[in-house]
């Protein structure tokens, strides 16, 4: 019998292994992919292909923020996708303009420009800082050390990580690093070409560091003084992550001198679509007007089916108070992670972050690890997904806790159990 039944299609099979199989032969290889494959989720919830469940404090590195297979997200998609999904921006449609609306109000006076990434969104920056600066001969944008934004060929020279520049010299010229945090190299490193300063609000792609509001405030004095627009990289860190719409606005609550503070200039990608690619940047006025008709352009920036389903998450957002649940859920984490810090300290060395933004960093030097050569943060994940919890490596040994905004305490209470247990086995 065995012999004349023919061995199912992959297709049919549909398991971990025929799905990698076939990336292997067909799919360029640029990702590190972990050995999971995940063909369904719910909630704070995924299922792998083999149908294993897995919480998910990842929620796609920070996009899918209403948690997966969102009920309401998916009504907008098709109520949308019914009258319209496309026309180009040849012509007006309401939902652009509405979402841009929306943004607009949440920030202050600008503009919104609409694209598809957070690497696209960092470039409509470097155009505005370009075009700023272009009449007296300035396009220089100083960026930070371990920043990230995108992968394009200006995003790596923008970027303040070696690792995604090296083999794609000679790099974008026009970008500079400086030390994060640290006015005084701020203000040493401007040229008499500098016209911007381009900083994340928290940086996430190298261990999760938040801008200081003393930084905020200080480079916001420095690029009034010297004439330069501040640029914040919002991609990761914004969208009520933080419990803010904005993370600068969480980071300088309460801050005696954060009246009006307004950055120049923010792009935004990743939770805007919640799992749908949409990007954007807004420009305070009058840096709103300077790209003129003809000056900037994308095919589906703004399209109404994006920019329905980012109305929709707006709007669920704000009604159930997700916002403020990133906060509460967010700092019962971060409190929660800090006890265990303190409970297993040759384990885990420190906590940051803000919101549901947390990076949660071990020590270099745990012994279960010193047997590979791979960084400790992807052993960390890969103990974590046997463990059936999805986090996100954030540089050599940090990892990241990025769940959807509407997180359950209980959900949370699950994760934190799975994290100590690791942390636990780790001490032993
Ligand atoms: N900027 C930041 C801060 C990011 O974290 C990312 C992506 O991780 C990007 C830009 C690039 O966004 P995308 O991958 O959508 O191009």
């Amino acid at each position: 019998m065995r012999e004349i039944v023919p061995p199912s299609p992959a297709i049919v099979r549909n398991d971990q292994a025929s799905i990698q199989e076939q990336f292997q032969r067909n799919v360029v290889p640029s990702y590190g992919r972990f050995p999971l494959a995940f063909s369904r989720g719910s909630g704070s919830q995924l299922w792998d292909v083999g149908g294993r469940r897995y919480l998910d404090f990842a929620s796609g590195i920070a996009v899918c923020t209403l948690g997966h297979s969102n009920a309401e997200i998916t009504d907008a998609l098709i109520e949308q996708s019914r009258k319209l999904m496309h026309v180009s921006n040849l012509y007006y449609t309401a939902p652009q303009g509405q979402l841009a609306e929306e943004i607009v109000n949440r920030i202050g006076p600008g503009k919104v420009f609409f694209c598809n990434s957070g690497a696209e969104a960092d470039e409509g920056l470097y155009k505005i800082a370009r075009k700023f600066g272009h009449d007296e001969g300035r396009f220089e944008i100083l960026t930070a050390f371990n920043s990230f934004h995108g992968r394009t060929l200006a995003g790596i020279s923008a970027t303040g990580q070696e690792k995604v520049k090296k083999g794609f010299e000679p790099m974008t010229p026009g970008f500079r690093h400086i030390p994060y945090n640290d006015l005084e190299a701020a203000h040493a490193a401007i040229s008499p070409a500098t016209v911007a300063i381009l900083i994340e609000g928290i940086q996430g792609e190298s261990g999760v560091t938040p801008a200081t509001p003393e930084y905020l405030l200080g480079l916001r004095k420095l690029c009034d003084e010297r004439k330069m627009l501040l640029l914040i990289d919002g991609v990761q860190c914004g969208h009520f992550r933080t419990g803010r719409f904005q993370s600068f606005q969480r980071i300088l609550e309460g801050h005696p001198e954060a009246a009006g503070f307004l950055p120049d200039g923010i792009s935004m990608a990743k939770a805007l679509g919640g799992g749908f690619p949409i990007g954007a940047f807004w420009l305070r006025q009058p840096h709103g007007d300077l790209l003129s008709a003809g000056t900037h352009g994308t095919t589906f920036g703004g399209n109404p089916l994006g920019c329905a389903v980012a109305l929709k998450i707006i709007s669920v957002i704000e009604r159930d108070h997700l916002a403020q649940n990133a906060r509460e859920v967010g700092a019962y984490l971060k409190t929660s992670l800090i006890q265990l810090m303190n409970r297993f300290p040759n384990v885990i060395k420190d906590v940051r972050g803000y919101g549901l933004m947390i990076g949660v960093e071990f020590h270099t030097n745990i012994p279960a690890f010193s047997g590979s050569d791979r960084a400790v943060s992807l052993q960390l994940i890969n103990r974590f997904h046997e463990a059936g919890l999805l986090t996100v490596p954030s540089g050599t040994h940090t990892i990241r806790i990025l769940p959807a905004l509407n997180l359950k305490r209980n959900e949370a209470d699950e994760g934190l159990a799975i994290i100590e247990k690791v942390a636990a086995t780790l001490s032993a």
